[in-house]
């Protein structure tokens, strides 16, 4: 029975188009009695005793299916304020929270919960609002749906459903209400409203718009489940009005029949069904053509009617259904009378039940609302109590029929599966169109995005490839000056040297090694140029690379990171061939002071010397006199002191040793010296002497301070940075003349100083410029002696209050010499030189010519 029973409209009617109808059939409860508490305190802690699941009244709002049920207090009439003014109502609302207390006695009270718990004080237009209004609103969807007042007799059920509202429109109840919601919302124009008003008694239906036809027959349609009585009055329905007339014409013809019937209407039902047709679009339909199955054509929208029916039922009294059996009338009247409404309530409890067999057919009213009632259809059942607690048991059972029509929800529904295939065809059709409009959005969008990016990448590549051309040029710019101007010095050097060509073998070996220069120099030369085409070459590369790189359009960011890289490399090389061109330019500063040096060795047909200074310090004072700048001063400030000093450290020995040339030469001009020292040169050559590797650069290196320690700010700078003891190592582990001249030369500045006796003495600087006597090259043993007569003259200087200590102190070191020279078979004449300088210097005392005689002594004899 379960399986036919209260079929719900779906698809039933010609033509008619039901919306979907719900996905599922809702089995929970949502509602639960709760039992009384064990406790003796009223209203105490709630529980449920059922099992099934709890779900809010809210979450059933407008679902088919699902019978939302209420509960309305109505509130004491004058003869329950008298009578019972001694006793609280027999429940206890509590709105807020959608619940109802029943009260057993004083101190124990059930609680249930409702959809909606309605106060004595409910408005009839808040009851219309969540009683009836969703169902109202679902039939004018398209579906079916059912509002019944279900009490005792005298508890507001005809108040709540059927009151007209002449006098005061706040009062009208939930048919008129209806009605007017209907109307507001149809078209005049295409839709079309009928009403039929009907009473049913003892299983008589019969037409309170035309009395005479008193019994009226329901036919089902057995294919639908549709329910019609086409015996019934329909009357069309245009206005509000001549609705209201309708309802006073029904009620009057109710009074009549029930009084010609000798009952009252409490035990009849009243039901008014309202029709509604409304014309709607239907949905376009493509069918596939014979011709071609994969083409469609469109058939355009057909207007379809939709219909849907509003059941407003007021049920008879309830307290019949309770009462029935007990004697004899009554009992008839139980089961004729009111058979429909003990029939809905086993209905209730069979589905409640989830019965197998749902007594449907045992009534009129059961099968009336067949159609309207669960499933698809909107169902709200408002249950009417009253306050006085001497009708607590009806009430009460008023209240468990309410409770049980929660179990409504386990109808089961039965699908129109063909109109539903129907339907979710078309739907899916919807859904491959929006797919298809979305996808297409989408690739659209994509391909924006990829041109967006491309035009990136190829921005960024262009303003890279600029860049990247600018930088190469600039360096081919500068490189091809540096070139040019390289080259001219060449050519005027070679100039110059194809001059002086024919003395130039004559001089001691200096020739060869200018030739050799320059053959470097052409080497260095044509690796530059080669190094200049492998960038070139490389610049092509990273070119074309990037021209593949366009072309592929992508991995843009790797293919820059590359670039950038090759483009450190380029500016790296840059600074190589820079350094180059320091080197070529530093190189060539020292080819053209030899060349310089030559040229004055030649005018005075003596031997070339690379360090002027030592022998001749009167010579710098003479080219700086000369009132212009030399080319190689020129050359010095094109170059810049501080390039040159940075070669001192190049990895290349070759670029050292010409550097420190470079330097030595600078350094042997006054003008210069400050400029080096400022530049920290005195610290690097004095480096360059610590880390002794090759015996050319330390011989140049102490040339080059030789010629720094002619000033005499410099000489206190090499002091402090510690030279004297650097110069002593030097003058105790070389062995080479020229450098032994050098740093004796050196030492020997040092030693006009004044204000450094003392340290120079402390230091072993005398000792060490004594110690060169060893060599016996006569040009160290004239600086030895250069070095010993400026120690003597400050001395001498020192104790020009006849200070003998001090005097005899130099002369005992100069004694001491002597011994050592002559252990040396020091050539005789030399260190007769030496000591007459002494005697000049020291002059003419009786200790110094003591020691003088005794020098002698020690001479003669060996
Ligand atoms: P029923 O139809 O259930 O037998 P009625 O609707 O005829 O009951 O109501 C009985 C009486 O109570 C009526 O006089 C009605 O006006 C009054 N009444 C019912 N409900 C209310 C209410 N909510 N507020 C005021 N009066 C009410
Ligand atoms: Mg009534």
């Amino acid at each position: 029975m379960a399986s036919n029973g209260y079929r719900n409209g779906t698809g039933t009617n010609k033509g008619a188009i039901k919306p979907p109808a719900s996905s599922n059939i809702r089995s929970s409860s949502f509602k639960s009695r709760l039992p009384p508490s064990s406790n003796h305190s009223p209203g105490s802690a709630l529980r449920r005793t059922s099992s099934a699941s709890f779900t809010t009244a809210a979450g059933g709002d407008g679902v088919p299916g699902r019978v939302r049920v209420a509960v309305r207090l109505r509130p004491r009439n004058a003869e329950e304020s008298t009578a019972d003014a001694d006793f609280a109502d027999c429940v206890e609302l509590q709105p807020e929270l959608k619940r109802l207390k029943l009260r057993k006695n004083n101190w124990e009270s059930e609680t249930y919960e409702f959809d909606e718990v309605l106060t004595e004080f409910a408005s009839q237009k808040r009851v219309y609002e969540v009683v009836a209004k969703p169902v109202v609103e679902s039939v004018l969807d398209g579906y079916n749906g059912t509002v019944m007042a279900y009490g005792q007799t005298g508890t507001g059920k005809t108040f709540t459903l059927g009151r007209l509202g002449e006098e005061d429109t706040s009062a009208r109840g939930i048919m008129v209400r209806s009605m007017e919601e209907i109307l507001v919302n149809v078209s005049r124009e295409t839709d079309s409203i009928s009403v039929s008003y009907l009473q049913l008694y003892m299983e008589t239906i019969q037409d309170l718009l035309d009395p005479a036809n008193d019994n009226i027959s329901i036919v089902e349609d057995p294919r639908t489940g549709d329910v019609s009585l086409p015996g019934a009055t329909h009357v069309e329905i245009k206005d509000e009005q001549s609705f209201l007339e309708l309802l006073r014409l029904g009620e009057a013809h109710r009074i009549a029949a029930n009084t010609k019937l000798n009952t009252e209407s409490s035990r009849s039902h009243a039901i008014l069904m309202v029709h509604v047709k409304r014309s709607v679009l239907g949905e376009e339909v493509a069918i596939p053509t014979e011709s071609d199955k994969s083409s469609h054509f469109v058939k355009p929208p057909k207007p379809l009617v939709r219909k849907s029916k509003l059941v407003l039922v007021d049920l008879a009294g309830s307290e019949r259904v309770q009462k029935s059996g007990s004697e004899g009338h009554m009992l008839e009247e139980a089961k004729s009378i009111n058979l429909s409404l003990s029939a809905l309530g086993k209905c209730i409890n069979a589905l409640a039940e989830n019965s197998a067999h749902v007594p449907i057919r045992d009534s009129k009213l059961t099968r009336l609302l067949r159609d309207s009632f669960g499933g698809t259809a909107r169902t709200s059942l408002i249950v009417t109590i009253g306050p006085s607690p001497r009708h607590r048991g009806e009430t009460a059972s008023t209240i468990l029929f309410g409770q049980r029509v929660e179990n409504m929800l386990r109808i089961k529904e039965e699908f129109d599966y063909k109109s539903l295939a129907r339907r979710l065809e078309i739907q899916l059709d919807k859904l491959i169109a929006e797919n298809e409009r979305q996808q297409k959005a989408f690739d659209d969008e994509v391909e924006r995005i990829n041109l967006e990016a491309q035009n990136r990448v190829s921005e960024v590549e262009r303003n890279f490839t600029d860049a990247l051309e600018k930088e190469r040029l600039k360096c081919q710019m500068e490189y091809m000056e540096s070139v040019k101007k390289l080259e001219e010095k060449m050519i005027e050097n070679q100039q110059k040297h194809q001059h002086d060509g024919f003395m130039k073998d004559k001089c001691n070996g200096e020739g060869p090694g200018f030739c050799e220069d320059i053959a470097v120099i052409k080497k260095l030369l044509e690796k530059e140029t080669h190094m200049r085409k492998e960038a070139e070459k490389e610049v092509n590369k990273l070119k074309s690379q990037l021209g593949q790189h366009m072309d592929a359009g992508a991995g843009g960011d790797a293919e820059i990171l590359k670039l950038q890289i090759a483009l450190e490399d380029e500016v790296h090389q840059k600074k190589k061939l820079e350094e180059e061109i320091i080197i070529l330019r530093s190189q060539m500063l020292q080819l053209t002071f030899e060349a310089d040096q030559m040229r004055r060795c030649l005018a005075r047909g003596g031997s070339g010397n690379a360090y002027p200074g030592l022998d001749s310090p009167m010579s710098q004072v003479r080219d700086s006199l000369s009132g212009h700048k030399t080319p190689v001063s020129a050359l010095f400030d094109q170059v810049g002191v501080e390039k040159i000093l940075d070669l001192l450290e190049s990895e290349d020995a070759n670029v050292r040793i010409h550097a420190v040339k470079v330097v030595a030469n600078l350094a042997a001009e006054e003008a210069n010296q400050e400029r080096i020292v400022e530049a920290g040169g005195l610290t690097s050559l004095l480096m360059l002497l610590r880390s002794y590797e090759d015996e050319t650069v330390r011989r140049v290196a102490a040339g080059a301070i030789a010629n720094l320690a002619m000033n005499e700010a410099n000489q206190e700078l090499i002091m402090v940075q510690g030279g004297i003891s650097l110069l002593s190592t030097t003058a105790s582990d070389a062995e080479d003349p020229q450098t032994l001249r050098m740093v004796a030369g050196a030492i020997a500045n040092l030693c006009g100083n004044d204000k450094l006796q003392a340290t120079l003495r402390s230091e072993g600087g005398i000792k060490a410029l004594l110690g060169m006597v060893r060599c016996r090259h006569p040009d160290v043993l004239s600086q030895v002696a250069r070095g010993i007569a400026n120690f003597a003259k400050c001395e001498s200087r020192a104790s020009t209050n006849g200070n003998g200590l001090h005097i005899a102190l130099v002369l005992l070191q100069v004694y001491e010499a002597g011994d050592h020279f002559l252990s040396m078979k020091v050539h005789f004449h030399g260190l007769c030189k030496m000591l007459t300088m002494m005697l000049h210097l020291l002059g003419d005392t009786l200790s110094s010519h003591c020691v003088i005689w005794h020098s002698m002594k020690q001479m003669q004899r060996t």
